[in-house]
């Protein structure tokens, strides 16, 4: 199951007009990768040599999609209607069940294939799963247990993608209840069955897919299930991730269930280290923020999906201002790019502060577009369970570079391509994508064949 597109090294040299280095634009980059498909050289102020590939534009490190539930691009778009009262986070959740509920394998391979190349096209170069789809429609067991998540890294080494796969630990339905809803039947695990997944992962020894673990959230797996996970994981350097804080209504359930708000329950329970990445952390208090962030956790923000599902905005003052790792993930993949991620990151703020720029950094970093681009990056790095990332020596040379002749970017002076990549429309932006110094190219008849299995596969969920 080799990603096809990824099978050797590049060998000569690239060049690039203007790549993003450490926080800025830099000119005229010799760049080599070596045999593993990392910056082997990076070289600025050099002319191009003959021996060297010319890029055909800016170059921009790839992003980390730090959280993905692939089966969900299946109704993106498709719950924008109101039929009563009310609708919020809770009535969404019981329609993405009845999906969840519907997804085969060959459907799902279709739908993450399609997913992970729009999110290739988007800038991302690498993905996430947050993956609790694991058993038949009926809840019995697959013969081969893993058989979602074979489907998975399948779909990925089909475009290029590289994964970090985090299967759920899922146990009940909340925290009054000890159980999981019928409806959940698919999503059920134990401790023992997700450490089990990820070694099952593991020895498959794909280049493409790594393997931490995941707790669903405080509500849906019993505290003791959770402290015998992170014993278990304690000498393993992979991430752990988890929902926290999304709703308002989690927040309340946790106080009453445990005394304590979700952040807070994580940060006293002492087990928060720099392999934790709370996902969303939207409902906070100041006070949570600083001693998540001092216990060394990262957070992920799902813009595209919190505003979607109502969730709020995060203190993101808060979160830039402290040293954690901040990463982005496009969840349940209503958007697939990360610049419209990134100006929904600031415009949530906006609209709430009534300032503009409240995520730059005048003294540092006066782009909004750079400061937030240059913390993502870097997050989303430690999101996947990775040391470096970037155009760094060391770092994978999973780039992309960008159109310039694209209507948003034309005669946009070079110092503001990424403010107006993000702030002014990113359709088309992205000329080609290039992973571990291979650039991925599609041919035309397998693109066209992915696309009809989208088809059918949407066609058949939805009949
Ligand atoms: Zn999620």
């Amino acid at each position: 199951m080799e990603a096809r597109l990824m099978s050797d090294a590049h060998t000569s040299p690239l060049w690039a007009p203007l790549a993003f280095i450490g926080g800025h634009w830099t000119r005229d980059v010799l760049l080599s990768i070596d045999a593993s498909g990392n910056w082997e050289t990076v070289e600025a102020g050099v002319a191009c040599p003959a021996q060297a590939r010319r890029l055909a534009g800016p170059v921009l490190p790839g992003v980390v999609n730090a959280h993905s539930h692939a089966f969900q691009r299946a109704f993106a778009g498709l719950t924008e209607r109101r039929d009563s009262a009310l609708d919020d986070f809770w009535s969404w959740r019981d329609r993405m069940y009845q999906v969840a509920l519907r997804v085969s394998p060959e459907q799902l391979h279709a739908i993450a294939r399609h997913l992970y190349a729009e999110l290739l096209a988007g800038g991302f170069t690498h993905t996430c799963e947050f993956h609790y789809l694991h058993h038949d429609t009926d809840g019995r067991h697959y013969a081969d247990q893993a058989t979602m998540m074979q489907v998975l890294a399948a779909a990925a080494a089909d475009v290029g993608m590289t994964l970090t796969m985090l299967p759920v630990l899922y146990e009940r339905a909340g925290f009054a209840q000890t159980a999981l809803r019928e409806d959940q039947r698919r999503f059920a695990t134990s401790v023992e069955r997700v450490l089990s997944f990820r070694d099952t992962v593991r020895s498959w020894r794909l280049p493409h897919v790594t393997a931490g673990v995941a707790i669903h959230s405080l509500r849906a797996a019993h505290a003791d299930s959770i402290r015998e996970l992170v014993t278990a994981v304690r000498d393993d350097a992979a991430p752990i991730h988890i929902h926290v804080a999304e709703q308002v209504a989690e927040v309340e359930q946790c106080l009453a269930a445990t005394g304590m708000r979700p952040v807070e329950w994580l940060v006293r329970s002492g087990w928060l280290d720099a392999r934790w990445h709370l996902v969303h952390a939207t409902h906070t208090t100041p006070d949570e923020v600083r001693s998540a962030a001092a216990a060394g956790a990262g957070v992920v923000l799902c813009p595209s999906t919190e505003a979607n599902l109502g969730d709020g905005t995060c203190d993101l003052d808060g979160w830039l201002s402290s040293a954690s790792a901040l990463s982005v993930g496009t969840d349940s993949h209503i958007t697939r790019a990360w610049p419209a991620e990134l100006q929904l990151v600031e415009y949530g703020q906006r609209l709430v502060q009534r300032r503009r720029n409240v995520s730059a950094d005048p003294e540092r970093m006066s782009s909004t577009a750079h400061r937030l681009f240059q913390r993502f990056v870097a997050g989303g790095a430690a999101a996947a369970g990775w040391n470096n990332i970037g155009i760094q020596v060391g770092a994978r040379a999973d780039f992309v570079v960008l159109n310039t002749e694209t209507d948003a970017l034309l005669g946009v002076p070079d110092d503001f391509l990424l403010d107006a990549l993000v702030f002014s429309g990113s359709a088309d932006a992205f000329r080609e994508t290039w992973m571990r110094g291979q650039r991925c190219h599609e041919p035309e008849d397998t693109r066209r064949a992915a696309r009809e299995a989208m088809r059918r596969a949407m066609k058949e969920i939805w009949s």
